[in-house]
């Protein structure tokens, strides 16, 4: 397929690389990031549009993805598909959307989990949304960058799922690390806390996958000395991504809201930056009530 790429950061980059050595054609454009090997240089966005069957986008937020869409909707031919795999704002996975359905083009957003391993790897979850038949068209290439892809609804429902997914991701994360403080200051050993806990009701991804604390359970970046994995950052983005959602819909989120803030001061004020999401426990453990 001849295919446009704009944005090949971190995420984009190896993205984009997977699609070129499975055969298809690439031609890409970032104005910071370097060509990935095999990705053709366009001088634009634009540019790496025209004649494209599908567009894809790998950007940082919404405000950047409506801006680079306005320019790249206009660049390409009515019934091609324009694929954002950017986690953004509902409102403007939507927003574009619309505007590309006046310029009779289609759009899919397909955010991803998995990050830059499964990117490098070609091993992503996506979320999709958007018309069956433009999702149907992408499905060959979303194959090729991922191991699974699923159909979550009309456009904005990949986003919907993706920050519905990550806020009870956060939640979960921090809930597990304080009850591992909590077993510390109570004297019980974290290995038979994880081995109660994994297979009792208590279990979720954040214990049985990725378990916060070093040395027990699978390995997992707390093994690592809490290097990403998944940045707190990265984390507090879609809980913050999250909130905004439940404020444009009127749902009420206090766990969710609680877990924005908690991410907020150990980024913003704990140095939590580039440390992965799961360092909250190290946060707990050395604190008390105060
Ligand atoms: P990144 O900052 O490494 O890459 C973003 C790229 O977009 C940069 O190279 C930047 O130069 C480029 N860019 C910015 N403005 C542009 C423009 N106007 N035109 C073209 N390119 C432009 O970020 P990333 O880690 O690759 O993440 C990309 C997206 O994937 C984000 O929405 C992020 O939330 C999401 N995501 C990231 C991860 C992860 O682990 N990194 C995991 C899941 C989802």
């Amino acid at each position: 397929m001849k295919i446009g790429f704009v944005g090949l950061g971190n995420m984009g980059g190896p993205m984009a690389a997977n699609l070129a050595t499975a055969g298809h054609e690439v031609t890409g454009f970032d104005p910071a990031a370097p060509m990935p090997e095999g990705v053709q240089a366009a001088a634009s966005g634009a540019d790496a549009a025209r004649g494209a069957e599908v567009v894809i986008t790998m950007l940082p937020n919404g405000d950047i993805l409506r801006r680079v869409a306005a320019e790249l909707i206009p660049a390409m031919a009515p019934g091609m598909v324009l694929l954002d795999c950017s986690t953004v704002d509902v409102d403007s996975a939507r927003a574009v959307a619309a505007e590309a359905e006046a310029a009779g083009v289609l759009t899919v957003d397909a955010p991803v989990s998995g990050g830059v391993g499964g990117a490098q790897g070609g091993t992503l979850t996506f979320m999709a949304g958007g018309p069956v038949e433009a999702f149907d068209r992408v499905a060959p290439l979303l194959d090729v960058m991922g191991r699974k892809a699923v159909h979550c609804g009309p456009a904005g429902a990949g986003q919907s799922a993706k920050i519905c997914n990550n806020m009870i991701l956060g939640a979960t994360m921090i809930v597990t690390c304080e009850a591992f403080a909590l077993a510390d200051k109570l004297g019980l050993d974290r290995q038979a806390m994880y081995d109660v806990v994994s297979t009792s009701s208590g279990q979720s991804w954040s214990i049985t996958t990725y378990c916060p604390a070093p040395g027990i359970g699978p390995q997992s970046p707390a093994d690592n000395d809490y290097t990403p994995g998944f940045a707190a950052e990265l984390m507090l983005k879609d809980l913050r991504l999250a909130q905004q959602a439940a404020e444009s819909a009127d749902a009420d989120t206090p766990v969710g809201a609680l877990a924005m803030q908690l991410y907020e001061h150990f980024v913003e004020q704990e140095g939590a930056t580039g440390r992965d999401f799961s360092a909250m426990l190290e946060r707990f453990a050395g604190r008390g009530r105060g």
